[in-house]
């Protein structure tokens, strides 16, 4: 984010705008803004508040979603990411259904709640596999299952969620459309809007998004993001920073800074009450302390990483993933020592989004 650029009609002091955040007043550019672009002191401040709510209304319980990487295969090439089809350094590898199903065992075994299958858009696995897989995951297991596959088809999301998937994550990446389009040379941001509103007429648990700090992305802009995800009804919003990756088109780009992120983090937690928001996992990429940090901005879901650790290096969205080296089980030890070191508590239960 480059300051507060684009048309604005009045913003507010920062006080002014805190006031309005904690009185839960609409979300609006005039106070959106403030908190956005806080520094030293303020945003402490604001960081302190979103803490605070989080307490009221979510309580201490810290929530475990197992990231499982099911695919790095993409059709896409979204200019931000690893992943992206024409990046040809990356070993693509896929999991078949019944890999995946041993891991949904794992991630019981292991105590998490809910499994997070998360791929790159591979059509490989067709919409009757995925729901296969779905279903013996639901009948053999007491897991909730998040999708993360990207944009498909509405019989598809309808055969998913048929199956038993139980909350869709699609991140809306920018809601600027000149920005949105110079990300995604292949997207569509009316088509990703579609997609987001099917999938929250079918009745999923809805997840979205940002990345913070895209090139010529600005305060306005990302306030106008906060804005569209009050409308749309998110009910989970994980936020990352870009973080550039040398392979791709924006290898010369500087990348968001932990700073913003928390910004946005602290100040969606006070637009949204009640959401489930991840410390994401690229927090920790900037700072090893960046889950900490998450945590005591508003936020109160982690993502440990349940992915084969053979495969976890070619799912590189971007460089300095954090915990790619270590087993299933000490990752869930680490994660789950350092939310205690907190004073906080794992959550025992599924961590569904309460309507
Ligand atoms: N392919 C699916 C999709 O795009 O929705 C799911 C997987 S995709 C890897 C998950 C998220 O990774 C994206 O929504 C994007 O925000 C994030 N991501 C990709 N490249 C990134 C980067 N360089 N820095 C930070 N986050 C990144
Ligand atoms: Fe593919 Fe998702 Fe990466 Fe875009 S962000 S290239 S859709 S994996």
């Amino acid at each position: 984010m480059s300051g507060a650029g684009g048309s604005l009609d009045t913003t507010l002091g920062f006080d002014e705008a805190l006031e309005r955040a904690v009185a839960a007043a609409e979300p609006a550019r005039s106070w959106l803004v403030p908190l956005l672009a806080a520094e030293g002191p303020e945003a402490e401040r604001l960081r302190r508040a979103a803490d605070e709510l989080r307490t009221r209304t979510m309580g201490d319980e810290v929530h475990l979603r197992a990231l499982i990487e099911l695919s790095n295969y993409c059709r896409r090439n979204c200019m931000y990411c690893g992943l992206r089809l024409d990046h040809t350094g990356v070993r693509r590898y896929r999991l078949t259904p019944g890999e995946v199903l041993a891991l949904a065992h794992q991630a019981e075994d292991l105590g998490y709640r809910t499994v997070v299958l998360q791929s790159g858009e591979d059509l490989y696995y067709e919409t009757e596999v995925m729901a296969g897989m779905l279903r013996s995951i639901k009948a053999e297991t007491d897991l909730a299952i998040t999708l993360s596959l990207g944009e498909r088809s509405d019989v598809t999301y309808a055969a998913w969620r048929e199956a038993g998937a139980d909350r869709y994550l699609l991140r809306i990446e920018t809601t600027d459309p000149a920005l949105f389009a110079a990300m995604h040379p292949d997207g569509d941001l009316e088509r990703r809007m579609r997609c987001l509103g099917q999938l929250k007429a079918l009745g999923y648990q809805l997840g979205t998004g940002v990345l913070v700090g895209l090139p010529g992305q600005t305060v306005v802009s990302t306030a106008d993001d906060v804005i569209w995800m009050h409308e749309l009804g998110a009910e989970m919003i994980g936020v990352g920073p870009f973080i550039t990756h040398p392979d791709t088109p924006l290898a010369g780009a500087n990348g968001g800074t932990l700073d913003q992120a928390l910004n946005l983090l602290a100040t969606l937690r006070l637009v949204f009450p009640h959401a489930h928001l991840p410390a994401t996992t690229a927090l920790g990429a900037l700072d090893p302390q960046g889950g900490e940090k998450g945590l005591e901005a508003g936020a109160n879901v982690l993502m440990p990483n349940l992915t084969p650790e053979t495969q976890r290096e070619a799912y590189l969205l971007y460089p300095g993933k954090p915990i790619v080296d270590v087993t299933s089980a000490t990752c869930r030890d680490r994660i789950t020592e350092r939310v205690r070191a907190m004073g906080r508590t794992v959550a025992t239960d599924h961590g569904h989004v309460r309507r």
